[in-house]
Parts: structure tokens; sequence; C-alpha cells
């Protein structure tokens, strides 16, 4: 039986956020699915950007939610898949867009939303939750099993 591994960070500023992104996709591997959920304006496209820095995605290519193209493919060191389920109603929508495909494509996927739809998410992935912290800031919280997605968590860098 693996157990439940999860760490989490306040940030106080966007700036954090993207930087602790950062720090978790330089440790992103092909394969790797990250499935992000919190509310509107939590900060999941800020963390993706900076995951997308991570993954080494030249600044030329800014990432923005891929809110009408359903999804944003980038180049780094793996490509980056970057999806939003938040305008999506059904899981047929997230099929026929190639949601499955993309997740054997050889490079690494990134949900934004993907708790709307958690039947299609592999069970194996990086969960990270964000929520507004009180009186101000993030706090970040990811969670996976230990034995594929250990080398996100206790972060030395
Ligand atoms: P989402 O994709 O979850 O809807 P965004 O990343 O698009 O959220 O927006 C988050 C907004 O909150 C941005 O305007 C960002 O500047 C602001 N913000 C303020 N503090 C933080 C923080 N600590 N972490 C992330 N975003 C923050
Ligand atoms: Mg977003």
């Amino acid at each position: 039986m693996q157990s439940l591994v999860t760490q989490r960070c306040l940030t106080v500023q966007a700036e954090e956020t993207r930087a602790l992104g950062a720090r978790l996709g330089r440790r992103a591997r092909v394969g790797d699915i990250v499935a992000c959920r919190g509310a509107l304006g939590a900060g999941k496209t800020t963390f993706v950007q900076g995951f997308a820095e991570g993954l080494e995605v030249g600044s030329e290519n800014y990432v923005r939610s891929p809110t009408f193209a359903l999804v944003h493919a980038y180049h780094g060191r793996t490509p980056l898949y970057h999806f939003d389920f938040y305008r999506l109603s059904s899981c047929t929508e997230v099929q026929d867009i190639g949601f499955e495909e993309y997740l054997d494509a050889g490079g690494v996927v990134i949900i934004e939303w993907a708790d709307k739809f958690p039947t299609i998410l592999p069970a194996v992935r990086l969960e990270v939750f964000i929520r507004m912290a009180d009186p101000a800031g993030r706090w970040l919280q990811w969670m996976a099993y230990e034995a594929s997605y250990s080398r996100y968590f206790l972060l030395a860098d």
C-alpha cells in the first residue's frame, strides 16, 4: 500500500506562486500529470506559468489559460500540454479534444480545473490545490502517492 505524501506552502505574492511552480516544474518528467484545482483567481494559471519556466519553456511563449484554444502546447526541456477544463461541460468534450492522446504524447500534462472531471484523470498524478489564505496570499498544497512522484517533495533548492 502506498502512502499519500503532501506538502504545502504559503505564498504572499503571485511571484512566489510562480517561483514555487518553477521549483516543481524543474522536477517534472515525461509522462507526469499535474492536476490543479482551486477557485477562479486562486492562482492556477500563475502556478502553471512558473511550472513552464521550470520546464525551460522560453519566456517568449507566455503561458495563459487555454480557454479558447482548449489546450496549449509549449516546448521546453520536454513538451508541456496545458489544459483548462473550465469551459468544458462533459467528459465527452474532454475526450473530443484528444485529452487521452496527450497523456501518452511524450510530454508533461498540466490541467486547470482538473477536479471537474475526476473520472478521466489517471490515478497516478500530482495534485495541486490552491486556496486563498486569510488575510492574504495563497496556500498551495501538493499531493501524490510517494512511489511515482516523490521527487516533487522535500525541495532542497
Ligand atoms: P486562476 O488560473 O486560478 O483563475 P490566475 O493565476 O489567473 O488564477 O490569477 C490569480 C490572480 O491572483 C492574479 O491576478 C495574481 O496576480 C493574483 N495573486 C495575488 N496573490 C497571489 C498569490 N500569492 N499567488 C497567485 N496569484 C496571486
Ligand atoms: Mg486559470
